[in-house]
């Protein structure tokens, strides 16, 4: 095999490595994000739950209110009446007096079913920031053991991104070029080796023209079907020894 194909290949190993490392990666910031979006959740149940509590609080004060001045009408009805003679007077008086007291009565009503839900709405308040008291607590060590992880990660994307620099320096600039341009099409390997007569990559039967000017070695030859670079595995394992120049000159023979 050509050895500037042998550099590409050991950069794609690296790149591969790579990738997958970014892929976790991207797991952990996004475990992260969902971490952090449920604990948004909670706040935001939370100030709406306080919200409606002080909504909740607002109207039963003006009730109240509207009760005292009930009250105070009544009064000033009980007065009024002690000092009338007339009858059909004293009855309209009575008569004011017994609607004004309906109203205080349903009123009343009115506030207690208010103070029943504001209870309600405060217990599950009290609920809501338990919650978030235990999810804050666990989930504080849980980002920190995902930070650890994405500190580990970058790391070892580093070291693999100056392994990577020092072989590309050597590599031919071109054929670097052609590679990370495939490889920004696939995001998988783009230089395969052609198995039984297959490429490996996208595992569509190749021409024995098309294997034999792989195995000579002296062109870049791309699949047709998917575009990879392909190479001779062969030559990789064996190359120099004499039983694989036989095998390599038997099999030469017989296409
Ligand atoms: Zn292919």
């Amino acid at each position: 095999m050509q050895e500037s194909l042998r550099l590409i290949l050991d950069i794609q190993e690296l790149d591969m490595k790579m990738i997958r490392l970014m892929r976790v990666r991207r797991q952990r910031q996004d475990d992260l994000q969902q971490i952090d979006s449920l604990r948004k959740e909670l706040h935001q149940q939370l100030g709406e739950k306080e919200k409606e509590i002080v909504e909740l609080k607002k109207n039963s004060d003006l009730l109240e209110q509207k009760i005292a001045d009930c009250n105070a009408k009544i009064r000033k009805l009980e007065g009024q009446q002690s000092s009338i003679k007339k009858v059909d007077e004293f009855n309209a008086i009575t008569q004011e007096m017994t609607s004004a007291e309906r109203e205080r009565i349903a009123l009343e009503q009115k506030v207690s079913d208010l103070v029943d839900k504001r209870i309600a709405e405060e217990e599950l308040l009290e609920k809501i920031k338990d919650s978030l008291k235990t999810s804050e607590a666990s989930t504080k060590s849980l980002e920190h053991e995902i930070q650890a992880s994405i500190e580990l990660i970058n790391q070892e994307g580093a070291g693999l991104k100056e392994e990577r620099d020092v072989i590309a320096a050597k590599a031919s600039p071109e054929l670097l070029h052609i590679y990370e341009r495939l490889l920004r099409n696939k995001k998988d390997r783009v230089v395969v080796a052609i198995e039984n007569r297959t490429c490996s990559g996208c595992h569509i039967a190749l021409t024995a023209q098309h294997e034999n000017l792989v195995r000579k070695g002296e062109n870049i030859v791309f699949c047709e079907h998917c575009s990879r670079i392909h190479y001779w595995q062969e030559s990789e394992i064996v190359e120099g020894t004499s039983a694989a120049s036989k095998r390599r000159r038997r099999r030469v023979a017989s296409t």
